[in-house]
């Protein structure tokens, strides 16, 4: 079975989008490597008393945890964008089977198929 990967391709650019968009609320792009975000803190203003400190210090930590989760989720789509290129899209990284359509159709990002899916 050949799989139509041409639809799992426009599901993962849409959705590489989407990350890219909500990284950039929280990031910026390093201008000298595009694949790394770094996370930015809350810039507008100055906090004028120590609670306003506190709170953008939580602020920032909670940007670092999003953006290594987005950055993440990034790579993975571009692995997967990759395999099509190489026409290898669509097999467990594991038992190198095809993997549930299904399965891809919820996550087109998937590199493991349902039985090595942990
Ligand atoms: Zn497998």
């Amino acid at each position: 079975m050949t799989l139509d990967t041409t639809t799992f391709k426009r599901k993962l650019l849409a959705e590489k989008d989407l990350v890219e968009k909500e990284l950039g609320t929280v990031a910026r792009r390093n201008p000298d490597n595009k694949k790394d975000w770094e996370p930015v803190a809350d810039t507008d203003e100055r906090p004028s008393s120590r609670d306003e400190v506190a709170d953008k210090l939580e602020s920032f930590e909670d940007n670092v945890a999003i953006v290594r989760q987005l950055e993440s989720r990034l790579s993975e789509i571009s692995d997967a964008l990759e395999r099509i290129e190489n026409g290898n899209y669509g097999h467990c990284v594991t038992c190198k089977k095809e993997i549930e359509t299904d399965r891809l159709e919820a996550n087109p990002g998937a590199t493991t198929c349902k039985v090595h899916m942990n």
